[in-house]
């Protein structure tokens, strides 16, 4: 990788401006998942025992450039303390003479945290003052924070391209995961695809069947494309209006030698409530008022087969509307699948994006993936072989 990491510089003694993505789940003050918080402890760690003094800067939610109690970093204060096991400083100030006071009389190991930059609204239009401004913090900038990185934000990329840069731990390690999947990957690689629909999803799908042997489709996307091939799929999720681009990525995945393995079964119901009935239906057999919500055994079993005689796993979405049971049960049995076999060291397993890790979550196979990642869109981005403005901009000031 051509990009500096914090280990190539001297920092004792020096200001360190580190991008972390603090945007965890929130309910009432309250962190619902604090694994984002626990990923950055490792660098933070680094640059303490190195002397350095750290100036944590992040965003959270979309306040767009106003202040907002219930968006404001200072909440993640103590949870934050608790990890690291010690104090952190925290500012309302981002930018101005006061803050830049504070950031010269920080003693090396010193945490100070600033408010969520998306109070400003030149974070998100990358204003060059702003970026100056911020750029005043620090000596050098380090970049924690890939799950920011698909936005070219003035602590993203504004600022980066003013210091001295390079990346953070999880950084690194998210951005060498991902290349080594995608790039060089140990074939077969099979890619399962899930979530809602495919409109979101068609660069994904797309980028992917240029580069996998087998591309599993499952969720409620798997039915547009059974729609496409003439199977009636009652009342179920379907964009109709995507017939066509159905058939042409099913066109080219064929073209590409690219295996698309489509569900033979599913668990349908005629409602998406826990009071109604479930049944596994096989797919020509659907009726008119039910709709599918999971994949059924056998194409779990199919799913499993592909697993055990591929090398690298790709996954994104779930297999089904997994938040209701027991629609979660084909996402469930087949990552657990997945993880037992990446646990036997015969599968390397990564996941990520939107809804994929709270249903592999849910699943526990969590920690059993080789590498589950945190990002959402920058994550689906990257699958989607594009490039990443917070992170082209670190490989160009090398
Ligand atoms: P995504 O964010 O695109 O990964 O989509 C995740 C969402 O897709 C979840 O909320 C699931 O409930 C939903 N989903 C998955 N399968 C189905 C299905 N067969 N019918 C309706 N919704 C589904």
């Amino acid at each position: 990788m051509m990009i500096k990491t914090i280990n190539d510089y001297e920092i004792t003694n020096k200001r360190i401006l580190l991008r972390v993505d603090l945007n965890v789940p929130l309910d009432n003050g309250q962190i619902l998942d604090n694994s984002r918080l626990k990923s950055i402890v490792p660098t933070i760690n680094i640059i303490k025992s190195l002397k350095g003094k750290i100036i944590l800067i992040s965003h959270m939610g979309r306040p767009k450039g106003i202040y907002q109690k219930e968006l404001s970093l200072e909440q993640i204060v103590p949870e934050l303390t608790g990890l690291l096991n010690c104090q952190v400083h925290f500012s309302s100030q981002i930018i101005g003479n006061d803050i830049l006071k504070k950031t010269h009389e920080l003693k090396c190991g010193d945490i100070l945290l600033l408010e969520n930059t998306r109070f400003h609204h030149e974070e998100t239009s990358n204003n060059e003052n702003f970026s100056r401004e911020l750029a005043k913090l620090g000596d050098i900038y380090c970049n924690d924070a890939f799950s920011a990185s698909h936005r070219a934000h003035a602590s993203t990329v504004g600022v980066a391209k003013l210091l001295p840069n390079c990346v953070g731990c999880l950084m690194k390690k998210e951005i060498e995961t991902l290349e080594k999947v995608l790039k060089e990957p140990e074939k077969p690689l099979v890619a399962v695809i899930g979530g809602a629909k495919i409109s979101t999803k068609l660069d994904l799908l797309l980028n992917l069947i240029e580069k996998v042997d087998y591309l599993v489709i499952g969720g409620g996307m798997a039915n547009t494309f059974l729609f496409a091939k003439g199977i009636k799929i009652g009342n179920s999720l379907c964009e109709k209006d995507l017939k066509n681009t159905a058939l042409k990525i099913l066109a080219k995945a064929k073209k590409n030698n690219c295996l698309v393995i489509l569900p033979s079964d599913a668990v349908v119901s005629k409602k998406f409530s826990s009071n109604s009935k479930s049944i596994v239906r096989e797919i020509k057999d659907i009726k008119k008022d039910e709709m599918i919500l999971d994949i059924g055994p056998s194409s779990c079993d199919k799913i499993k087969k592909v697993f055990s005689i591929s090398k690298t796993l790709i996954w994104n979405g779930p297999m089904g509307a997994f938040e209701l049971k027991p629609y979660d049960e084909g996402t469930i049995s087949t990552s657990k699948f997945a993880a037992k076999l990446t646990k036997n060291n015969k599968l390397i397993s990564v996941a990520g994006g939107g809804d994929t890790v709270s249903a592999l979550k849910q699943s526990e196979v969590d920690k059993d993936f080789t590498y589950l990642s945190l990002a959402g869109g920058a994550f689906l981005e990257w699958m989607e072989g594009k490039e990443l403005p917070g992170i082209s901009c670190l490989l160009r000031s090398v």
